[in-house]
C-alpha cells in the first residue's frame, strides 16, 4: 500500500509534468473506483490549467481554477505520465490528456483509490478533521502529549490515528516507536513529554529519510518487495519477527495492535 513518502514521491515526481499544463480531455475507461468518478470531475477538470500539486495526508490535490482533482492511490493504485500512445493496460482505468502530448495515466487493479472532485474554496469531507502534517511544524511531541492525557489506547493506535497527525502507516509507526524506545502497547496517556518530543522527532526523520529514498523516477518508485521508498534491510522491526534486533540482539516480537501487524523490541521498547 503507498504510504505517505510514496504519495510525496509521487507528487514530486508529477509536478513538473502537470503544472502549467491544460487538461485537454479525459478518458475513462472504468469510472467504479472506490468511489464512482463524480460527474463534477468529468465535467469540470477538461479545458482547465493545473495551478499546482499538493499533498494532504495520502491525498493528492491537483488545483485548477474551478476546483482541484482529489486523487488517492488505495492500496495498489499508481500514477504515470506517459506519452499519448502507450498502449493501454486491463487496469489503466483513467487517462487525463494533456496539452503537452501526454497522459496521466491512473492504474489500479484493485481498484480502491480514487478520483473526485473538490469546487474551490470547499473542503472535502474526506479531508475535514485529518490531523497535521508530521512534517510540519504543526506536528510536534507537545502536541502529541496535549492530545493524549487521558487516553488508554496504545500509542501506536494513537500515533496512527489520522485525527491527531496524518500518514503515519504502520511501517513507520513500528519503526518510529522502536527509535524513540517506546512499547507499541504503552498507554498514550501514560508517556512523558520529554519522550512524546524524541517520538514526534523519530516520526519526522523516518518519514523524511523514506521520502529521499523514494527516488525520483515515477517508474521506479514502487519496489517489488512492496516497501517503497525504504530497503528492508533498513528496517530495525517492521516484518522482523523472530530476527535478532539489531540494538540488543533480543528477539523480536510480533502482536496485533487495532487489527495491525505490530512489532517491538521487548527489551529496547518499555
Ligand atoms: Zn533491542
Amino acid at each position: 500500500m503507498p504510504e505517505l513518502p510514496e504519495v510525496e514521491t509521487t507528487r514530486r515526481g508529477l509536478a513538473p509534468h502537470l503544472v502549467g499544463r491544460t487538461v485537454v480531455a479525459l478518458h475513462i475507461r472504468q469510472p467504479r473506483l472506490r468511489w464512482p468518478i463524480p460527474r463534477e470531475l468529468r465535467t469540470q477538470l477538461p479545458g482547465q490549467r493545473i495551478e499546482a500539486i499538493e499533498r494532504r495526508a495520502k491525498y493528492l490535490l491537483v488545483h485548477t481554477e474551478p476546483g482541484s482533482a482529489l486523487l488517492h492511490l488505495g492500496m495498489s493504485g499508481s500514477l504515470r505520465v506517459l506519452p499519448a500512445a502507450t498502449p493501454i493496460g486491463v487496469h489503466d482505468h483513467v487517462d487525463w490528456r494533456l496539452d503537452s502530448g501526454r497522459v496521466l495515466r491512473y492504474t489500479d487493479p484493485r481498484r480502491f483509490g480514487c478520483q473526485l472532485w473538490q469546487p474551490r474554496g470547499e473542503v472535502h469531507p474526506l479531508l475535514a478533521g485529518l490531523g497535521p502534517e508530521p512534517l510540519s511544524d504543526d506536528f510536534d511531541g507537545d502536541l502529541l502529549w496535549t492530545r493524549s492525557r487521558g487516553r488508554a489506547a496504545a500509542v501506536k493506535v494513537f500515533l496512527m490515528d489520522q485525527a491527531i497527525v496524518v500518514g503515519v502507516g504502520n511501517i513507520y509507526a513500528s519503526e518510529a516507536l522502536f527509535a524513540a524506545g517506546i512499547h507499541p502497547k504503552r498507554a498514550a496517556g501514560s508517556i512523558s513529554r520529554t519522550r512524546y518530543a524524541r517520538l514526534a522527532n523519530e516520526v519526522k526523520r523516518i518519514l523524511a529519510y523514506a521520502i529521499t529514498r523514494g527516488g525520483t523516477t515515477l517508474r521506479d518508485f514502487i519496489s517489488p518487495d512492496g516497501l517503497p521508498g525504504y530497503f528492508e534491510q533498513e528496517l530495525f522491526v517492521y516484518g522482523r519477527e523472530g530476527e535478532p534486533c539489531k540494538v540488543c540482539g533480543t528477539l523480536i516480537r510480533a502482536i496485533v495492535l487495532g487489527q495491525r501487524s505490530t512489532y517491538y523490541c521487548p527489551r529496547c521498547q518499555r
